[in-house]
């Protein structure tokens, strides 16, 4: 409210009073609040000096006209030679139109963002601030703009390091991209090559199954525990049992069951302790069909290890053509034996004659001796009876020696039995005692006590020790008159279980071109000979799992030997 002169004319004293007492009143208010004004600026004085922002108030041409510590501080000026300067020439060249332009917008009162920008410190060093203005009037009524800077280098140089970091990062995270990308490609190849290589191994595999069921041999795998893991298909064409039938079940199924019995109690001992022994060798055996016939095969036993497990794998050939044909050999051999044993006994037939001869004239003695007594007047019984005992032990002895012959010429079927070899040999030389003394050879017989017995065929092997014999005799015939003849038959044992026989004359021996056809068919020297003797006693000994041999040079003898072999050695051949 205005009071004029003519308000004041107008008033009672009472009413200037008052009005005095109010303007008074009034004016301490307004002094009050005149030193409360005064402290505020002195407070915002202080605050704009010691703010630890930089504030700066320019004219509205861009001149210094206060400043405060913080930002002489970032400029590294003195506030002097800042004062009254544009501030413009404190900010680097490139950014200075920018700074004209915000303190137009700031002019124009257009609400202006904050501007980034880069003050030049008294040392030319770059300062990065923030810088953030507003415009006004000064209480004389001339526009002034306040701006405050922050310092933001720090935040810069962190920025500048979280940058160079993030590159480095990003450039390990590249370089290990790009590692990655490389592990992958090879990994991708390896995979490739591996899909490749499972695909030949298939490949090779169904080639390999197909070559194993294309073969005429079983082929048996089995674990070391004996349970099948796989068969090929000549597995079912030679047992009778399909696949399926056998895999996963004991090998015992296809043994016969003599067998079965001891390899089911030893079948783990057998396959690490045995088979380790046989592995690569053939070996003969019998499997047992599904109809439970018998067949005799031809087995080898192989071991391989397969992902940390031992297998083996047996390869079976039925044999039974083969066997078939071994027997009609053997019949077949036989059959020639029996010819040649007639021969050889037509041969030996004046010895025969004597071995029947002698115990029949002792009949023919004893029995005259016996009429004597009987003629007597005292009848001696006892005496009478004690000699008819020795006709009758004397008429045996010859029957004895008619059924051997006969044995020995008859037909027959080969049968093998165990036999004392020293024992075979004393039988069959005393048939030949008669030549012996007529052709006054000296016999000698050196024979090895105590040796095993073989498991042969009787009638063949004295067969063989016959011809041996007669060819000795023949051979020691045809010495000089008065010549020693000499004959000895051998028995001993040698290293590896095989009985070995040797029959030696001091005979005319064998000339090179006789020694090289000796042990062939047909080759004979005598007039009446049929040259079938030797290579039918080979054939009869090989028959026996053994060999026969000579030794011989002209005019130093002959020696025949051949071996049997006992039934270590025939363990130790062809175990089981
Ligand atoms: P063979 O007695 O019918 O001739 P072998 O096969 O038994 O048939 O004998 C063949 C040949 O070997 C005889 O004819 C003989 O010439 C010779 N031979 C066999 N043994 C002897 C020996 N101990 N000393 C000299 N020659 C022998």
């Amino acid at each position: 409210m205005t009071i004029t002169a003519d308000d004041i004319d107008r008033m009672s004293v009472e009413e200037i009073h008052q009005l005095i007492a109010a303007l008074t009143a009034r004016q301490n208010d307004l002094e009050l609040q005149n030193a409360d004004l005064r402290s505020l600026l002195e407070c915002h004085e202080r605050l704009f000096e010691k703010s630890p922002i930089g504030c700066v108030s320019l004219d509205n041409n861009g001149i210094v006209q206060r400043i405060n510590q913080a930002a002489t501080s970032l400029l590294g000026y003195s506030s002097q030679a800042v004062y009254n300067s544009p501030l413009k020439a404190f900010i680097v060249d490139d950014l200075q139109n920018v700074f004209d332009g915000y303190l137009e917008s700031l002019l124009n009162n257009q609400s202006a963002q904050p501007v980034n920008l880069i003050l030049k410190n008294q040392d030319g060093d770059p300062i990065s601030v923030e810088c953030l203005g507003s415009s006004g009037l000064t209480p004389d009524s001339q526009e002034q703009i306040c701006l405050v800077f922050n310092n933001i280098s720090p935040f810069k140089e962190s920025e500048k390091k979280l940058n160079e970091t993030i590159s480095l990062l990003e450039e390990n995270i590249r370089r290990k991209t790009a590692h990655l990308t490389e592990s992958n490609l090879a990994l991708k190849r390896s995979v490739d090559e591996l899909n490749h290589s499972r695909h030949q191994l298939l490949e090779r595999e169904a080639k390999l199954n197909s070559i194993l069921n294309a073969s005429i041999e079983g082929i048996i795998v089995i674990d070391t525990s004996g349970i099948i893991v796989s068969v090929n298909a000549a597995v079912e064409n030679i047992f009778g049992y399909s696949a399926e039938e056998l895999i996963g079940y004991s090998v015992n199924l296809l043994m016969p069951i003599t067998m079965r019995k001891k390899q089911d109690y030893y079948l783990e001992k057998y396959l690490r302790i045995f088979v380790p022994k046989v592995i690569g060798q053939i070996r003969e055996v019998e499997g047992l069909r599904k109809d439970g016939s018998l067949v005799p095969l031809d087995m080898t036993i192989a071991e391989f290890p397969l992902d940390g497990m031992q297998y083996y794998s047996g390869i079976v050939r039925d044999v039974s053509a083969r066997k078939l044909q071994e027997q009609q050999e053997k019949e077949h051999l036989e059959k020639l034996a029996h010819v040649t044993r007639l021969g050889l006994m037509g041969e030996m037939a004046s010895g025969i004659a004597h071995e029947v001869n002698q115990p029949l004239s002792a009949v023919v003695n004893y029995t005259q001796v016996c009429l004597r007594f009987i003629q007597n007047e005292n009848l001696d019984l006892e005496k009478i009876s004690e000699t008819l005992k020795k006709a009758n032990q004397q008429a045996l002895k010859a029957g004895q020696i008619i059924h051997s012959m006969r044995e020995f010429v008859k037909p027959r079927k080969i049968h093998r039995s165990t036999v004392d070899i020293n024992e075979l040999i004393y039988d069959a030389i005393s048939i030949f005692e008669a030549d012996f003394k007529q052709h006054l050879i000296t016999m000698r017989f050196e024979l090895t006590k105590n040796l095993p017995c073989v498991i042969i065929d009787r009638v063949q092997i004295e067969q063989v020790i016959l011809n041996l014999i007669r060819n000795s005799i023949d051979a020691l015939k045809e010495l000089p008159q008065f010549t020693q003849r000499q004959l000895s038959i051998e028995t001993s044992l040698n290293p590896l279980y095989y009985i070995v026989v040797r029959v030696k004359d001091n005979g005319p021996g064998l000339s090179p071109i006789q020694r090289e056809k000796i042990l062939t068919p047909f080759f004979t020297t005598k007039a009446s000979g049929m040259g079938m003797g030797l290579s039918i006693s080979r054939s009869l000994v090989e028959a026996h799992h053994g060999t026969l041999h000579f030794n011989s040079k002209e005019d130093k003898g002959t020696t025949f030997y051949f071996t049997l072999p006992t039934e270590k050695a025939l363990n130790g051949r062809n175990p089981t």
